[in-house]
């Protein structure tokens, strides 16, 4: 049977009521009832089991073993900073780096980007994404989605990389697994990174890597860099 998971922040063995929103979908949609076995998550690495104790009310109590951290977290940390894209394609960019197991996202506005600006609402819904994509996919981190930046702010990892079709080195030639415990990856909007842009992350200490011959799209860029370093190690 699949375990229902429960989102909780400030994670704490013992007796828990859960919030009004997490008690609604546990009770409306998967009509728990006291016994129920759950996963309880705190969004930032610690799960706990337990069960339902008490449905009566409009509050769903708990009860819960001692947290410990998650099996299922990646063992290097991925920040993925990807430039805002047209329409709602990042909403689907979010879900499959959250999926994949990124931990961070940063958004950026870029020199060939179409669009500088981002409503709160936007803003929202890929946080929602997020959150709803680690719940599916069995994490305990829900990454955080950052609102949009310049891409000079992007806040960046000791080690860096940047996708750009035009560099020289390849991505195994830029990583060696291991080596890292974190990584920040950057991928461009529709129209790439101007010479510039590249330049200036270079100084930044950011590394330029190629991803194969071929040109990917913006939404594929970053979902199949994020792949290629999470998945080969298992975690
Ligand atoms: N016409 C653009 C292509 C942009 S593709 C250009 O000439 O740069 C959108 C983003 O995907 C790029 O900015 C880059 O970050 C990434 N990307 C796509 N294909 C890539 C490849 N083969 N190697 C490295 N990065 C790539």
């Amino acid at each position: 049977m699949r375990i229902h998971r429960v989102f909780l922040p400030d994670l704490r063995a013992g007796e828990r009521v859960l919030s009004a929103a997490e008690s609604k979908h546990l009770l409306q949609v998967l009509r728990v009832t006291a016994g129920t076995p759950v996963r309880a998550f705190d969004g930032a690495g610690l799960e706990a089991a337990g069960q339902v104790t008490d449905t009566s009310g409009l509050r769903v109590t708990v009860m819960l073993d001692p947290p410990e951290a998650s099996p299922v977290e990646a063992s290097l940390a991925v920040h993925a900073a990807v430039g805002v894209l047209k329409g709602d394609k990042l909403a689907d960019v979010i879900r499959q780096l959250t999926e994949l197991g990124a931990v961070n996202m940063h958004l950026f506005y870029s020199q060939h980007g179409d669009v500088n600006k981002t409503s709160p609402n936007k803003l929202e819904r890929w946080q929602r994404v997020a959150k709803e994509a680690a719940k599916q996919s069995g994490r305990s981190v829900v990454p955080c989605v950052h609102a949009p930046v310049k891409l000079k702010d992007v806040p960046l990892e000791a080690l860096s990389i940047v996708a750009h079709p035009y560099a020289k080195q390849t991505l195994a030639e830029c990583v060696t697994p291991g080596d890292a415990k974190t990584i920040t990856i950057l991928t461009g909007p529709e129209g790439g990174f101007s010479e510039a842009e590249i330049t200036a992350l270079e100084a930044r200490g950011v590394k330029s890597v190629r991803l194969g011959a071929r040109i990917l799209r913006a939404e594929t860029a970053p979902v199949a860099l994020c792949a290629a370093l999470l998945l080969p190690g298992a975690l």
